[in-house]
């Protein structure tokens, strides 16, 4: 069998990208180091969440969140699915009035959600510590468990022929990758689609790691019923320097609650920091205060890939033919793969994408832009 597209990276943006494009006919080969769905995909938490800093963001989120529906539809529980909606807490009257702007604009583009005063946040969150001002209920966002989403669109993408390869690529080459073993696969298209690693491979992406740690507690059914988020979090979430904690709790579908997050620039090295995982749970039991009775079970990090201006890079390398980028997609990449997915098979197959593809064009950042344009091979180790 032949390739028409190579793709590397088997996290959930790749296998999405294998999923689309399968299924629109295209041979596609997708090529793992490691496990499926390993990575960022293994350490998020699979909230699927509309975000509105921008109305990029927007478009991607909530167009994605839609494909989400279609996709877990017919068998949620194989995703660990749930349509948990999110609260976005507010503490004093300005998030409350961060909350009502946030509620306008999402109604505005069409998105079900509900403000909350506080007497209405205690009656559907009573394990909130009093004193907070109200929130906002957003209804459609939910949450998966994404190493297993990864596996499903991967079986997907290998049902329209899809093929695997286990290997690590350790460089491009004119329409084409070589693997550490010295195996050469070549095809029309390649697809970078290595979360926060893709840099190991083309150095000029810009692109930098952003360091995250999640806890999971034991299972504690009913704690909560929502995804509760600080509106304070959107301050911290686009920081582009210094380490900084949001309160982000989760209810899985196994009654266990997973406690979000953090955020540190400048470092790659994986290991669980134990002074920023205390910060993290100090600050999360500051807004659920009998979560620091709860057994935690376990601990871990991620690395997100996070671009100069938060949009991933999705499309063609202005400089580089045939390379494509699937990349950059920070802390929302679980709800937007199948969007960006989308949005590369659209581009690829010359086919109109649902959404603008513009804002995430790679083209929009100088350091790719003004490459003269030359093989994929040049200047990669
Ligand atoms: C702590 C944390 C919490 C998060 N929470 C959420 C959330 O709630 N909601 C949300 O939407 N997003 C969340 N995210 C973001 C989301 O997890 C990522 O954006 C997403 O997983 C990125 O997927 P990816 O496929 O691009 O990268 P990855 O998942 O990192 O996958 C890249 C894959 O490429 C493979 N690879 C790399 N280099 C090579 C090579 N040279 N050869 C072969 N294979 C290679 C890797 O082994 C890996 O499997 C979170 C991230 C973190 C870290």
């Amino acid at each position: 069998m032949t390739t028409d597209v190579l793709i590397i990276g088997a996290g959930i943006i790749g296998a999405a990208c294998a999923e689309a494009l399968a299924a629109r006919g295209v041979h596609v080969t997708i090529i793992e180091q490691d496990a499926i769905g390993s990575g960022a995909t293994a350490a998020g938490m699979g909230h699927l969440v509309v975000m509105d800093d921008n109305a990029a963001e927007l478009a991607l989120s909530s167009y994605s969140l839609a494909l989400w529906r279609e996709l877990v539809g017919a068998a949620p529980a194989r995703h660990e699915y749930s349509r948990c909606g999110t609260i976005w807490v507010a503490a004093d009257d300005e998030e409350m009035a961060a909350a009502r702007a946030k509620g306008e604009t999402l109604q505005a583009n069409g998105l079900a959600c509900t403000l909350l005063n506080a007497a209405a946040l205690y009656e559907r969150e009573p394990a909130l510590r009093p004193g907070l001002a109200g929130g906002l209920l957003v209804s459609g966002d939910g949450l998966v468990y994404p190493p297993k989403s990864a596996r499903i669109l991967l079986e997907r993408a290998m049902a329209g022929g899809a093929q695997l390869v286990m290997g690590k690529v350790s460089s491009l080459l004119d329409n084409g990758v070589r693997l550490d073993d010295g195996r050469e696969l070549r095809a029309g298209a390649v697809v970078l689609a290595c979360g926060a690693r893709s840099t190991a491979l083309l150095p000029e992406l810009p692109v930098q790691p952003k360091k995250g740690h999640v806890a999971i507690t034991d299972r504690y059914p009913g704690f909560i019923r929502h995804q509760l988020v600080e509106l304070g979090y959107i301050k911290s979430a686009h920081a582009s320097s210094g380490d900084s904690v949001a309160f982000n709790l989760q209810p899985r579908p196994t009654g266990q609650i997973l406690i979000g997050s953090s955020r540190q620039f400048g470092t790659s090295d994986l290991a669980v920091e134990p002074a920023i995982m205390a910060r993290m749970l100090r600050h999360a039991a500051g807004f659920t205060p009998a979560l620091a009775g709860l057994n935690l079970l376990r601990c871990w990090t991620g690395m997100r890939a996070a671009s100069p201006d938060g949009l991933p890079l999705i499309g063609p390398h202005p400089g580089r033919p045939g390379l494509w980028l699937a990349t950059g997609h920070e802390g929302l990449g679980i709800t937007t793969s199948l969007a960006s997915a989308h949005l590369l098979a659209a581009q690829l197959l010359n086919q109109r994408p649902s959404i603008a593809a513009e804002p995430y064009l790679p083209a929009r950042f100088a350091a790719l832009a003004t490459l003269s344009p030359r093989s994929p091979l040049e200047g990669v180790q």
